[in-house]
């Protein structure tokens, strides 16, 4: 194991080379103070706009990109990174020729999207950190993790610049870590998606159960991570490790979390992050990514809509507004003697049931059995098969969604190919684009359209596979598909 710190670096390598950071957003700003402060010559390119104004504010040189990308030795390219395949082309590539060229992400390289010329160096220097703690961290004297990287040593001392530039941002004080560029932006996109998602969804899922029981909803939200109480413990697990932490917490707590622990050790969630991790490294979800970019994201914007429509969303809201603050790592005064505001059982059950479908409820009256189920179904998809409107989704498309209904032991497909559109019960003969997995009562609701199949999917009710772009332009006909499918139900019903 090799972790860089300031004995390993040497700033002399920056002598007398003019650093150019390009982009003054969270990183631009507070590296380029950082390697200021560190002795360095920094000058900034950015287009003429608020972010110039802060630079220019902050005392630093600020030119049109192409210009500053003329003028320096070593470039930071810190601007997002969804934008930075275009600004590099256009700006940066044509002033490059025998420079430095440095990346704080490897997205961009990793993924074919940026392909520097060959006479450059080419190197990472990714701090662990958000632009805040970047700056903040410096200050204080004790610096953050970075990862660096070489993708091409041209100079033959392409590691060293990279440690210089880190030792510069005040990366090397707290340590610093050798990746390939393909590491760094897997591990990152692995986190974003595959950690990050799983560990919300324990704490959704504890939220829903600890509420379907009746525990006070403010009190579930304070227990499980608004006190503010997790994120210090994740603090202390880094500063402690996992199984010294242990001694902060009560010998109760100790027993009882290491006794019960293995119960977690879910073979499904490694099989899933593996899966995650797949299409990381295969490139699908980069050229996902940059489908959906080209295409203005509206995936993404439905998909935030939905997550802010969630019953959980709001009630942090809340309770953010009833303690007066957010709790933090460390507690304002205000939030210590913050009180939360008296609420009686009834007004806390009115609202707890406006705003969380409770799983234990009785069952609609109008819901139905799996034989019926069956027959509205094998009626819903004769009818999709011969639909117009379905049939015109399905010129140039070669779509498969396959649902799966657990509980009721049903499957259905339906194949959008070419203008036409074949559906039936079971699975389908070949691989499915898209796997749907849901419950019969959740089926209905979407199809009855009483329960919005993105927020099913948010709140755990319904599972996907397959691609998330793909999955909701099936969205583009749910109008279509309601319609059949609520004229087979009036059918099988009548
Ligand atoms: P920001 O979103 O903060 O970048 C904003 C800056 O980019 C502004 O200067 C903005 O200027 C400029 N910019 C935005 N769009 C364009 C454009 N089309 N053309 C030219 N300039 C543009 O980025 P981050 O600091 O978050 O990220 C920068 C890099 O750092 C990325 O590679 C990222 O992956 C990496 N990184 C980020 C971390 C973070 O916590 N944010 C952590 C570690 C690495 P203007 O709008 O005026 O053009």
């Amino acid at each position: 194991m090799r972790v860089y710190h300031d004995q390993d670096a040497d700033m002399n390598l920056l002598a007398g080379r003019r650093i150019g950071v390009i982009g003054y957003g969270n990183q631009g700003r507070a590296q380029a103070l950082n390697l200021r402060d560190s002795g360095l010559e920094v000058i900034v390119g950015n287009q003429e706009d608020e972010y110039a104004q802060q630079a220019r504010a902050d005392g630093f040189t600020v030119l049109p990109l192409a210009q500053a990308a003329a003028q320096a030795d070593i470039l930071l390219l810190l601007i997002p990174d969804e934008v930075m395949p275009q600004v590099f082309e256009q700006e940066i590539a044509p002033h490059l020729s025998g420079k430095v060229l440095a990346f704080a992400s490897g997205y961009n390289v990793a993924f074919g999207f940026i392909t520097p010329p060959p006479d450059v160096d080419v190197v990472l220097v990714a701090p662990r950190m958000i632009g805040a703690g970047v700056r903040d961290l410096y200050l204080a004297g004790c610096g953050f993790p970075s990862f660096i990287g070489v993708a091409q040593d041209v100079s033959g001392r392409a590691k060293e610049i990279a440690l210089a530039l880190a030792r510069g941002i005040g990366s090397t004080r707290a340590g610093v870590v050798e990746v390939t560029f393909a590491q760094e932006a897997e591990l990152d996109l692995f986190t974003e998606q595959c950690f990050g998602p799983a560990f919300g969804h324990v704490l959704t899922t504890a939220v829903d159960l600890l509420l379907e029981e009746g525990y006070p909803p403010e009190a579930v939200l304070l227990e499980l991570y608004m006190s503010g109480e997790l994120s210090y413990t994740l603090g202390k697990i880094a500063e402690l490790g996992m199984v010294e932490q242990g001694a902060l917490h009560s010998r109760t707590s100790q027993y009882g979390s290491m006794s019960r622990g293995m119960r977690f050790l879910l073979p499904e969630l490694r099989a899933r992050m593996r899966q995650g991790l797949e299409e990381i490294r295969s490139g699908q979800f980069a050229r996902e990514w940059a489908a959906e970019q080209a295409a203005g994201c509206p995936t993404l914007a439905a998909l935030k809509e939905a997550a802010r429509s969630l019953p959980l969303y709001e009630l942090e809201r809340e309770l953010r507004q009833a303690l007066g603050s957010v709790p933090t790592y460390r507690p304002a005064p205000a939030a210590r003697g913050a009180s939360l505001p008296a609420v009686s059982t009834g007004r806390r059950w009115a609202w707890l049931r406006r705003l969380w479908p409770r799983r234990s409820r009785a069952p609609d009256s109008a819901a139905l059995g799996a034989a019926q189920m069956e027959t509205v179904l094998r009626r819903f998809l004769a009818r999709a098969a011969g639909d117009p409107a379905l049939r015109a989704f399905s010129r140039g498309r070669q779509l498969t969604t396959h649902y799966v209904l657990k509980d009721v032991g049903l499957e259905f497909t339906m194949r959008f190919q070419d203008g036409s559109v074949a559906a039936g019960l079971g699975p389908p003969d070949g691989p499915a684009e898209v796997r749907l997995e849901t419950t019969g009562e959740v089926l209905d609701g979407m199809f009855t359209g009483r329960i919005n199949a993105l927020r099913a999917a948010m709140s755990g009710q319904l599972s996907f596979s397959g691609e998330a772009r793909l999955a909701m332009s099936v969205q583009q006909v749910q109008d279509d598909l309601c319609r059949l499918y609520r004229a087979a139900r009036e059918e099988t019903l009548a």
